[in-house]
């Protein structure tokens, strides 16, 4: 069996016996990996409290073999995630993220960047950012990184520029923007302002800065909340648990 080591975020804790858990872990290294951490439900356990939902740690696991669980043999705290102190609306957004992780990856497929993503945005919510636009810019981002990101500047039928117009045709199940032609006959086909399309497009381009962007409006956000949640409903073919209470998030301010 091999010792590895990697930086990873908890996304998962399940009680597995009186004193045993399995966690899941997105880590930098080896992307989503399943482990068995024995004597982490204890008072002072092996692991220190370090194994809470979405902190970071310095882990090493044992590998094992095919479908058998890893086992966990250290974690070192290197940041709790605190949002909870701050507001409810900022906690909720980080169990997004553990989902959207632990849903959207496979077992073992490594996505470094991924990684940084998602920590930047976790740490990023412990602080007086503007989440709701880094929610987004996450979203999009973890589906580009992951090959998923909807075509948005050509259709996704014949490749054809897409000029932006007042109103874009924007297919759920083909995966991006549609041309006049290309959308007859296509199922699940929405309207979208141009306005959604080109913000959802600035926050993918990779060296965008977020003090660049104008500010993200009600309309927008609430018209790029829709589309975005449907799309990925497609894609993981059940809705995410947190999207009730994101559509109910998004006219909000704090
Ligand atoms: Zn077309």
């Amino acid at each position: 069996m091999a010792s590895e080591k990697s930086r990873a975020l908890v996304i998962r804790v399940i009680d597995f016996s009186e004193t045993s858990c399995v966690v899941t872990l997105f880590s930098e290294d080896f992307g989503k990996i399943s482990a068995l951490a024995k004597g982490a439900r204890r008072l002072k356990g092996p692991f220190e409290s370090a194994l809470d939902l979405l902190s970071l740690c310095r882990i090493v696991f044992l590998r094992k073999s095919s479908d058998a669980l890893h086992l966990l043999t250290e974690a070192k705290l290197e940041r709790r995630f605190r949002a909870a102190a701050r507001n409810l609306p900022r906690l909720y957004a980080g169990y997004y993220v553990a989902e959207l992780l632990r849903s959207l990856t496979d077992e073992g497929d490594p996505h470094s960047e991924l990684f940084q993503i998602a920590n930047d945005f976790l740490l990023s919510l412990d602080s007086e950012s503007e989440w709701r636009a880094d929610l987004f810019r996450f979203e999009l981002n973890a589906l580009r990184l992951l090959g998923h990101l909807p075509m948005l500047d050509a259709c996704v039928g014949c490749g054809k520029c897409i000029e932006n117009r007042n109103r874009v045709a924007f297919g759920q199940l083909a995966g991006g923007v549609l041309c006049s032609q290309c959308r007859i006959g296509q199922h699940q086909v929405v309207s979208v302002s141009g306005e959604v399309i080109a913000t959802m497009r600035r926050y993918t381009e990779q060296h965008a800065s977020a003090q660049q962007a104008a500010p993200l409006t009600p309309r927008v956000a609430g018209e790029m909340r829709g589309v975005l949640s449907r799309y990925l409903c497609h894609l993981l073919g059940h809705q995410p648990r947190m999207h009730q209470w994101l559509d109910g998030q998004t006219h909000k301010h704090q």
